[in-house]
């Protein structure tokens, strides 16, 4: 489906569809198979501009749409989701916030290397006991002499290994609750700044995670993005980005699980003929069909209100919510289409599925997801239950 795009966005798509398929594809599954984190190839993807697209001009960025960066995520997705994951995490929720937050300082200090690939960032809002409920985060920042002294642990932090920019969401009153929490950007080779990695995960293998711990960081007041008691906002708005990155990557899932079981129903014979005139087939392969014109409608529609300037928080939340599940769904049908050789990495099918299961968890649960969609409909909160 191309409807709507410009001779501009039809010509990203397709050197960014290239790129994919001639850098991407290749590497993907050796990536997988050792739960390697690919740093050359993901400086690639600042090398192409694909790190910061959004992100103004003057910091380094490309100044482009929202649409056209949706584009670029879906066919990033396509290929391979711990790549898209590196894309959303730097460009939606790191370089997002600091040009959003950010100080003049702060943008001219980070941007350019961030939208080049020259460093990387981490986005640290979740923690050992603080996942959906994101505005109960323990990670405590004490007010020093001409700075803050930092102390908690973060959990799930993609990139949290490799970067050497840490956005670290802290409280700095207790009392005050979310109107406690503060971001801070913090520096990786600080004192008192360690990570490990998480390993063992059902998917995104070759996507770096981590659990960071904080040991009395120290920070100085400029470290401060937004001001005290603007965190939880500034953790929102980054997540508004990076949930229609998210969609849109889930977007290139469906449509790689479509164009993978077209091709295999058309050469796979049984009975004498290929399987693609079994009319079961057809009907699992119309279910990806839709499921994909849908899910990317959602993601456009998204796309344009961001792009009017207007609040896009519930296009968003539906965008995100349909993508998501539908990418569990499509690749789980594109698997029942390959039959047995849907379950062995010959195909790329049984990584869009493991990859694709995390897309209903992380960057608010499709349950979260629901509760924010619901919540605009009726003006009534169901996130926080009433004895709470
Ligand atoms: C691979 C991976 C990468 C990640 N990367 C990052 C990252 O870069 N940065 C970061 O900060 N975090 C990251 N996360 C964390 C992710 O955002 C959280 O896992 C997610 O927000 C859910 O939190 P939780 O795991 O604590 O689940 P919980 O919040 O404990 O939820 C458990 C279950 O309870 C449900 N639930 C919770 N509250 C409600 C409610 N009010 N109503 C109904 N149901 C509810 C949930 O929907 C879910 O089904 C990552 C996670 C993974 C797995």
């Amino acid at each position: 489906m191309t409807v709507g795009l410009t001779d501009e966005q039809a010509l990203i798509r397709e050197t960014a569809r290239d790129f994919v398929d001639n850098e991407v594809v290749p590497r993907i599954r050796e990536s997988d198979r050792a739960e390697r984190f690919d740093r050359e190839l993901a400086e690639r993807l600042g090398d192409m501009g694909y790190l910061g697209a959004p992100v103004g001009e003057e910091y380094g960025g490309r100044g482009l749409d929202y649409v056209t960066y949706g584009i670029i995520v879906e066919e990033v997705g396509r290929g391979d989701s711990a790549m898209r994951t590196v894309v959303s995490v730097q460009t939606s929720l790191v370089c997002g916030s600091i040009e959003r937050w950010g100080t003049e300082e702060q943008k001219q200090r980070w941007l350019p290397g961030l939208c080049s690939g020259e460093a990387f960032g981490c986005f640290g809002l979740t923690e050992p006991d603080t996942g959906s409920d994101a505005a109960s985060v323990r990670t405590r920042a004490e007010k020093t002499d001409g700075g803050w002294r930092i102390t908690g642990q973060k959990m799930w932090i993609s990139l949290g290994n490799v970067a050497e920019l840490a956005l670290i969401f802290a409280q700095t009153e207790p009392d005050r609750g979310h109107r406690g929490i503060a971001c801070f950007l913090v520096s990786t080779a600080s004192d008192g700044f360690s990570s490990q990695e998480i390993h063992g995960k059902l998917g995104l293998r070759a996507s770096d995670t981590a659990s960071l711990a904080l040991d009395g960081v120290e920070v100085g007041d400029d470290a401060l993005l937004g001001e005290v008691g603007e965190g939880f906002k500034v953790a929102m708005s980054a997540l508004d980005s990076g949930r229609y990155s998210v969609a849109a990557g889930c977007v290139g899932i469906c449509q790689g699980s479509l164009d993978a079981s077209v091709a295999y129903a058309k050469e796979r014979r049984q009975f004498g003929v290929p399987i693609a005139g079994f009319q079961l087939v057809q009907e699992m392969l119309a279910e990806i069909v839709v499921r994909t014109d849908a899910a990317r409608l959602l993601v456009r529609r998204a796309a344009a209100v961001k792009d009017a300037g207007r609040p896009s928080t519930v296009e968003t939340s539906v965008a995100k919510l349909y993508a998501t599940e539908s990418a569990v769904e499509a690749a789980n049908l594109a698997i029942q289409v390959h039959g047995g050789s849907g379950y062995v990495d010959d195909y790329p099918v049984e990584r869009y599925l493991r990859d694709a299961r995390v897309t209903t968890l992380y960057e608010g649960t499709s349950q979260i997801q629901k509760l924010i969609i619901g919540r605009d409909a009726t003006g009534v909160n169901a996130m926080v239950p009433p004895s709470a």
